[in-house]
């Protein structure tokens, strides 16, 4: 498995150049800058401290460039409920130091190298079996896992007291290092994948080079089967099923409570060939029933057996400002390897890794855009389509689910489908004026492109009738430009010249206005397509605010205030 992507932190300009030459050495990493500061960064943050404790949380390894003892303040209150931790070094600004000072389990020590041999420095290791054996006995790389952590403290301490070892079964990695090695040594690193306990004086390193098949529709206790066969469950690299067992969410479950990969081939013939087939290499295999074992020589990738799931995930963005989407928004954009949508709105949620592919297509092909994202997610792909505000709003998760209802390809089906909410443009425009959507309202899209302009007109004068408060989208566009003059009139019709009404412009983007005027006022040449109408009930109400400009609220209440 690919280690994770690090973020380059920075606080200030001075650090720019620093980050950036360690950011040759990482493409795929983003340099995070604080907003207002630094200009020219891939990403900005508000809040360091924030900024910091989520990528933390969130396992990202994080490479700060600023003092140790802000990067240690700043993470402090993280740090005792953690086992398992990202790496996370200090680098000085001008390049001149590089101290690692967290994650030494992560491979901590192995970054500092790598960024140390970029800017041309020595990097600062205080681990002493590092320093010893230039190698972390106890973090493997991936392809193999480590038994038990605390004895394997105590091996290491044995080692540097001066102990010397044997090595039983194959370890490359170790063939650099400079380990006290001796046939006949009382200690052992033993490498091999076959169950029990380890032997007070060994350490167990465990090859991830088990596979456990199941036919389509098996269940089974991988636990179970494994034990049975003498084999360690931390040598389990990954669960094989049947294509047609997609979607089955206790299959879902069980891997991700074992915490390996479940991928998926199409089963044809019998259990053992469809097997030989999905591994593409020898293997020795144990079949019994509806499941089967197979043990490779080497560690096995998972990447390369069979596919993953593929995932659709339509997303919100949000009006556009990045601090207004949703954390879960965020983190999908990050583990997307293709990314569709208008090319505006692909732009608003990027920059994008090298690794991630953009498709941008124009605004109006959204059924073949939905198409699309489906025919990659089912070749296994993670597949984001970008809304604006929110998917549901107006935007392209109904698009996403006709196409998926008009299709009968059982791989379309399988592909696991997320929406993923976002601030619509609506309550970003209503909140920035007050609470002008307090009460009940009614949403529509002025646009006659997909619906007739009399259901619009039959809903217009209803709405207002009943006295709602009203959010209008797709006000007005060059292709319809005499439409929202005749929707204020029938708004009219039900609605004094005195009602209030907000416009927004770009919310939450650069450039943004908010303007308050009343109906009476309003003409559609203040509008555009970039604009957010917000109409007043009779219940709406304006009033001034100290910094200038208005409040606008419509109460709660409705006929006579509450007492
Ligand atoms: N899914 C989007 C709406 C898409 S329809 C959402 O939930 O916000 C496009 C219309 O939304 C535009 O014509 C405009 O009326 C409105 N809109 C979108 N973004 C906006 C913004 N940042 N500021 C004001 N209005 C916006």
């Amino acid at each position: 498995m690919a280690a994770k992507t690090p973020a380059i932190v920075i606080l200030g300009p001075g650090s720019l150049a620093t980050a950036r030459r360690i950011q040759q050495r990482y493409p795929e990493a983003l340099i995070h800058g604080l907003a207002g500061r630094v200009e020219g960064v891939d990403r900005q943050y508000l809040e360091f401290g924030t900024t910091l404790r989520e990528l933390y949380q969130q396992d990202t390894p994080i490479i700060a460039l600023c003092a140790a003892g802000i990067v240690i303040r700043t993470l402090a209150p993280l740090l005792l409920e953690k086992g398992v931790e990202p790496p996370v070094l200090a680098v000085a600004e001008d390049g001149s130091a590089v101290v690692p000072l967290l994650g030494g389990l992560g491979g901590v020590n192995v970054m500092a190298r790598e960024i140390a041999a970029a800017l041309q420095v020595a990097p600062a290791i205080t681990t002493s079996g590092e320093l010893r054996f230039g190698t972390c006995l106890l973090n493997p790389p991936s392809g193999y896992s480590l038994g038990d952590l605390e004895q394997g403290k105590r091996f290491v301490s044995d080692l540097l007291a001066g102990e010397s070892v044997r090595i039983e079964g194959a370890a490359p990695w170790l063939d650099q290092a400079q380990l006290p090695e001796d046939e006949q040594a009382r200690l052992a690193i033993r490498i091999d994948s076959a169950a029990g306990k380890p032997a007070a004086d060994e350490l167990r390193i465990y090859p991830r080079n088990v596979l456990v098949a199941l036919s389509a529709g098996a269940s089974a206790d991988i636990g179970a089967i494994l034990e049975q066969a003498s084999l360690a469950p931390q040598s389990l690299a990954c669960l094989l099923a049947a294509d047609s067992d997609m979607a089955r969410a206790e299959l879902h479950e069980t891997a991700s409570a074992l915490g390996v990969p479940l991928r998926f081939a199409a089963a044809n013939g019998n259990l053992e060939t469809w097997l030989s087939d999905a591994l593409g290499q020898p293997a020795s295999l144990q079949v019994m029933g509806s499941h089967a074992i197979a043990l490779t020589a080497q560690p096995l990738d998972p990447q390369q057996i069979g596919r993953a799931r593929g995932r659709l995930a339509v997303i919100g963005l949000g009006p556009g400002a990045a601090e207004l989407m949703v954390p879960a928004v965020r983190a999908e954009l990050d583990r997307a390897t293709d990314v569709l949508g208008y090319e505006t709105y692909v732009r608003m949620a990027g920059p994008f890794r090298a690794d991630q592919v953009q498709h941008c297509t124009d605004n109006r092909e959204e059924m073949q855009r939905a198409r699309h994202a489906f025919e990659l997610a089912a070749e296994g792909r993670s597949v984001v389509v970008v809304s604006s505000g929110d998917p549901g709003v107006f935007a392209m998760a109904a698009a996403v689910l006709e196409a998926l209802h008009e299709s009968t390809d059982a791989h379309w089906h399988n592909v696991d489908l997320q929406i993923l909410p976002g601030v619509s443009a609506s309550l970003a425009t209503a909140a920035q004026a007050g609470a002008p959507l307090g009460h009940d309202f009614c949403v529509m899209s002025l646009s006659d492109n997909l619906k007739p302009w009399s259901i619009i007109e039959k809903r217009l004068a209803l709405a207002a009738e009943a006295d709602l408060a009203l959010a209008f989208y797709n006000p007005i566009s060059r292709s319809r430009p005499w439409q929202l003059g005749r929707a204020l009139e029938i708004v009219g019709q039900h609605r004094t010249a005195q009602t209030p009404v907000v416009l927004g412009r770009d919310i939450g983007r650069p450039g943004q206005t908010l303007r308050v005027t009343t109906l009476g006022a309003l003409t559609p040449d203040q509008v555009d397509m970039r604009t957010m109408v917000l109409i007043g009930s009779s219940t709406t109400c304006v009033f001034p605010r100290a910094q200038g400009g208005d409040w606008v609220y419509t109460p709660r209440w409705y006929g006579n205030k509450p007492l």
